[in-house]
């Protein structure tokens, strides 16, 4: 069975934002964050350089956005590239996905995915202390999420709109309007 987040390369470079295990160890807010991930977050936004969400918390909404640099002209000119040379080497793939190799591809290039938490701008409506709050991270839970869905979101997120490879998937659609068992029966 795939990992609940991160069942793909692509989410799993998201996942890693997160779960990478520092000296501290690994952050005690991650298993409640990915509870509300998974029944009360709701992912508003998300492309260029930026994800909102909706995190519901005991009646409220706490309201998430994290700011994302996008790829330098000259990473971005390469991501197409190697895009577009895995999209010819995988005709027939669904609107929205990537091969895994491409990926691998992305890596062998240094080109990152993810965007490592120093490096994210975010802010939450909540007034918890210190940041990254639960509602942030939970939003990156349901950000992989998203991501596994529809691989393409990750080369968009570090895209800038003009020069978007992967062309939005007009039947964008939120995870709560996707029965999982139909989503990863096979
Ligand atoms: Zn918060």
């Amino acid at each position: 069975m795939p990992a609940e987040f991160g069942a793909t390369p692509w989410g799993r470079a998201w996942v890693r934002t997160i779960e990478s295990t520092s000296t501290a160890g690994p952050n005690a807010l991650l298993p409640r964050a990915r509870t509300l991930a998974r029944n009360t977050t709701t992912v508003v936004a998300a492309g260029t350089g930026h994800v909102e969400a909706d995190v519901a918390v005991s009646g409220e909404v706490c309201r998430v956005r994290i700011d994302l640099p996008v790829w330098p002209d000259e990473t971005q000119a390469e991501a197409a590239r190697l895009v577009a040379k895995a999209m010819a080497e995988h005709r027939g793939m669904a609107a929205g996905d990537l091969p895994d190799m491409l990926e691998a591809d992305f890596r062998r290039h240094a080109i990152s995915i993810a965007v490592r938490l120093e490096e994210q701008h975010s802010g939450c409506t909540c007034r918890a202390r210190p940041r990254p709050c639960v509602h942030i991270l939970a939003t990156i839970y349901a950000l992989a999420q998203l991501v596994d869905e529809r691989p393409a979101l990750a080369v968009e997120l570090r895209s800038a709109t003009a020069k978007v490879t992967v062309a939005a998937d007009p039947d964008w659609v939120v995870l709560s309007d996707l029965d999982p068992a139909g989503f990863y029966g096979d």
